[in-house]
């Protein structure tokens, strides 16, 4: 099967004619519809995320139809459509059983199945799985709990931006934060995640709702998707205007972007007793400094959200039926579509800030 593969970070990807072996016992295999271009397969691609596997197929954010199964697999069988989760779950764990299955302590070693092996190879060498899914190859092999059943009246290709960003961003807000109708709320990133964050805080009705970003044109993107107000940050003080608009400060902010700076700003905007939760990742290494005086007295709390702390099997169907009713935005995050040899540019076009999702469709 054909995918782009990443030989060497800061490398374009080269596409190839990939091994795909069957599926073992508990995996299935998916054909792949389309699949979203995330920015942290940007960053594992660029290099700003150090200790990758090579050489390795790229993409989390994937959907598609299952086409095989794996002995032992009891959820799933040939012509189910899925959406691939890249968090994968045991369901007997800690935090499997609590409900909070994305911090499940029996995952797979990374990039592999949990076997400890890889199902694609070039040339007789292991090519990694990115995020276990690996949703730009057209053909993927993942374990049983990465494959989420979805109702089949749903277009695959919107429905792909629910393995990462959507969940990632609504979930955040609807999941983590859990905000309240009528809370004051900042989002910083008006990326394919911020956008998500935004659309949550749409969902549960915070006003006002604040978009930073640097980009004027993702600015455009987060007035259509509900916000109240926008800040371009190389223009204004962004601390400063959130606090002019909402009086006091934030209840609650986002940081949708793996940037220091913009979660220091994030943390400095919040109201007392408000919530910063931080979504985005940094580049390896990077230390946050904030004032320790500001913690204890004002009750403020620094909260991080993996995955919009989702429990895939409930979340990914009830985000396909928010869409389905016209509560949550799809068709809108898509604005660049590619051919699986187009990657490198939708890449380009991801660092350059010009898309809201681009995504590859097969
Ligand atoms: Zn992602
Ligand atoms: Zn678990």
């Amino acid at each position: 099967m054909k995918a782009p593969v990443l030989f060497e970070q800061g490398k374009p990807l080269v596409v190839e004619e990939v091994e795909l072996a069957e599926p073992c016992e508990g995996e299935v295999l998916v054909r792949m519809v389309a699949s979203g271009v995330c920015h942290s397969c940007l960053h594992a691609a660029d290099g700003s995320w150090q200790g990758v596997l090579l050489p390795m197929v790229l993409g989390d954010e994937g959907a598609g139809v299952v086409e095989a199964v794996g002995p032992g697999v009891s959820t799933l069988r040939a012509g189910d459509h899925v959406i691939l989760s890249w968090s994968p779950t045991c369901g007997r764990c800690h935090y499997c059983v609590t409900g909070r299955p994305v911090l499940c302590q029996r995952k797979p070693p990374r990039n592999r199945m949990y076997d400890g092996t890889t199902r694609m190879s070039l040339r007789g060498q292991p090519v990694y799985h990115y995020g276990t899914v690996a949703s730009f190859a057209s053909y993927s092999v993942v374990p049983e709990c990465c494959a989420i059943p979805i109702r089949p009246d749903v277009p695959l290709d919107k429905a792909a931006l629910i393995g990462c960003s959507v969940t990632t961003g609504t979930c955040a807000v609807l999941n983590t934060a859990r905000v309240p109708a009528g809370a004051s709320m900042a989002v910083w990133g008006a990326g394919g995640i911020g956008l998500n964050a935004i659309q949550g805080g749409t969902i549960v009705g915070a006003t006002p709702l604040i978009a930073v970003d640097v980009h004027d044109s993702k600015l455009e993107y987060a007035r259509r998707f509900g916000t109240t107000h926008r800040i371009n940050a190389t223009r204004d003080d962004p601390v400063a205007a959130v606090r002019d608009i909402t009086g006091r400060g934030a209840d609650y902010t986002f940081v949708a972007v793996g940037d220091v700076r913009a979660m220091q700003q994030a943390w400095n905007s919040l109201a007392p007793g408000g919530t910063c939760v931080v979504i985005g990742v940094p580049a390896t290494g990077a230390v946050l400094t904030i004032d320790a005086n500001g913690i204890a007295g004002s009750e403020r709390r620094l909260v991080g959200s993996a995955y919009g702390s989702a429990r895939t099997y409930v979340d990914f169907p009830r985000l396909v039926d928010l869409y389905l009713a016209g509560k949550l935005k799809l068709d809108e995050l898509i604005t660049h579509r590619y051919a699986i040899d187009e990657v490198n540019e939708a890449f380009r076009a991801l660092a350059a800030g010009e898309v809201a999702r681009g995504i590859i469709v097969f």
